[in-house]
């Protein structure tokens, strides 16, 4: 195999060539770097290429492996890290200018585990700021193309992970999501992206943005690259209060069962219907026959509070934002704007946050400000907080009737550039499916249903209870098999080649 076709391959394949010494991890690494130079000057998935540090890890895999040490199975395959997540001595910005030029002194937990369990790290992928919107349409330092259509998004927040992973720019991925942007990135690109359980891996080092919402997760092109990645990540952090103190689950064991019979599967009522274009809803129903073929029982299920939780999402995860924004204020970090008169703190932090937040951050910091403001609190942030409650009792009561949900991941496929950036209620519509598993903490995996409208990627997310991570696998791991015997190869297969530069 030459080192461009195991571009293609899983990341689970390329351990096996670097443990079989078919290729090592600097030609492996220095193949993907290639890749990135050929092809990301146009889609723009990364930030920062991490080139020399990443060779340098590679070739220290390499000298380990040659001398028989014991390494983890994932040694020496890359690995691209989104932005939001701080990366000591890389450049972090979350893609916004008031972090620009700011070099982390530390690693986020999960990086450590990354870098100790030798993954070179390829450089920081592109987001919207802070980590808000749907598109990556508001990172301050350009846009993200699909890999499938550049004239397309590549989802948001995490954009940036899912068109590296999907036009094998990196075999493996980390993003986050507060409100969806693992698993909405992941379905408009064709890759497979999960959410945690809160609390699963630790959010120490994660640049905060409405912190009971957030979690960190992989992105990759197969559900037991994604479970690989996921046991590498999770576990206690004593650094991060909220982290829970259970074992790792069996991940990648789940993901090989492959075994569906007398699985029980709700499809969320709510989550069906006219919101949903007609071919993501026809590639949700054929999956789900996929699956009852194979063993699994499909019933129906109300969750009858979803129809609140964007107007509550919308609510709680701007007020904890405006908070957890607030040390961006000109002093510590990144940029400081010192007007030229009266240049006090008052004045400094006024203009270093006037100029380094982009219209969507200042929108979000209003909203959390106003919302939490005294007089106001019960009616908009107390009430959202009641629909959050309501919507963890849906979730409960319908986990006693089944084991797993399911819904499409996002209403409809990749939309065009540009459609919908200056109306933000539209924006905020595609976070309808995803949204309820982050206000309940429960975990959720979106992977490729097939080629819906204008042939482009649609995605079918299923939903666990919390600490039912490895449900998520096992389902996910039989229904990609079921597909791909249908499609006679991974999706990723029909995306055009980029690096000829044919369009679609
Ligand atoms: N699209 C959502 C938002 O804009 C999700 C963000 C996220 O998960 N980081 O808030």
């Amino acid at each position: 195999m030459t080192s461009t076709d195991i571009l293609r391959t899983s990341a689970a394949s390329q351990a096996a060539a670097l443990a079989a010494g078919e290729i090592s991890s600097a030609e492996l690494t220095a193949a993907h770097l290639d890749r990135i130079d050929a092809v990301d000057g146009d889609l723009h998935a990364f930030l920062h290429v991490s080139r020399d540090e990443a060779l340098t890890t590679a070739r220290d895999v390499d000298t380990r492996r040659a001398a028989g040490e014991e390494l983890h199975p994932l040694a020496g395959v890359p690995v691209a890290v989104k932005d939001v997540v701080v990366t000591e001595g890389i450049p972090t910005t979350a893609a916004s200018k008031i972090l620009e030029g700011w070099v982390p002194p530390y690693d986020a937990t999960l990086v450590e585990k990354l870098r100790a369990a030798g993954l070179p790290i390829l450089g920081k992928t592109n987001m919207d700021e802070f980590a808000m919107g749907s598109s990556t349409e508001n990172s301050a330092f350009g846009l993200t193309r699909n890999p499938w259509d550049r004239e397309r998004i590549p989802g948001g927040s995490g954009g940036g992970s899912a068109a590296a992973v999907g036009a094998f720019e990196a075999p493996l991925a980390i993003g986050t999501d507060t409100g969806g942007s693992i698993r909405q990135p992941a379905s408009v690109t064709g890759t497979v992206g999960v959410k945690p359980t809160y609390g699963s891996v630790s959010r120490y080092g994660l640049i905060a943005m409405a912190s009971s919402l957030d979690q960190a997760g992989p992105v990759t092109r197969t559900v037991a690259d994604a479970a690989l990645l996921h046991e590498l990540i999770a576990g206690h952090d004593a650094r991060d209060s909220t982290s829970l103190t259970d074992p790792v689950g069996a991940y990648a064991a789940a993901a090989g069962r492959k075994d569906v019979k007398g699985l029980r599967i709700g499809v969320i009522e709510q989550l069906e219907g006219e919101a949903f274009a007609p071919e993501v809803s026809a590639r949700f129903t054929e999956s789900l026959s996929l699956l009852e073929q194979a063993g699994a029982e499909i019933v129906r299920v109300s969750c009858p509070n979803f129809g609140y939780t964007l107007g509550a999402y919308y609510l709680i995860m701007p007020s904890e934002a405006s908070s957890n924004l607030a040390k961006f204020d000109g002093m510590r970090f990144g940029l400081r704007v010192v007007p030229e008169e009266s240049p006090t703190a008052e004045s400094v932090m006024k203009a270093t946050r006037g100029q380094g937040f982009g219209d969507e951050v200042k929108r979000r910091i209003l909203l959390g400000t106003y919302a939490l403001s005294a007089g106001y609190y019960d009616a908009y942030y107390g009430s959202a907080q009641k629909v959050r409650t309501l919507v963890q009792r849906d979730f409960a009561s319908a986990f006693e009737k089944v084991d797993v949900l399911a819904s499409p991941t996002a209403p409809t496929v990749a939309f065009r550039l540009g459609e919908k950036v200056d109306d933000p209620l539209a924006m905020y519509a595609n976070d309808i499916a995803t949204i309820p598993a982050n206000l309940a903490g429960v975990p959720g995996i979106s992977l490729p249903s097939g080629l819906a409208e204008d042939g482009l990627p649609a995605g079918i997310q299923f939903l666990a209870p919390a600490r039912g991570d490895e449900r998520l696998y096992q389902v996910g791991g039989a229904l990609e098999a079921l597909l791909e015997d249908s499609w006679g190869g991974p999706l990723l297969d029909r995306a055009p080649d980029l690096a000829g530069g044919a369009d679609r």
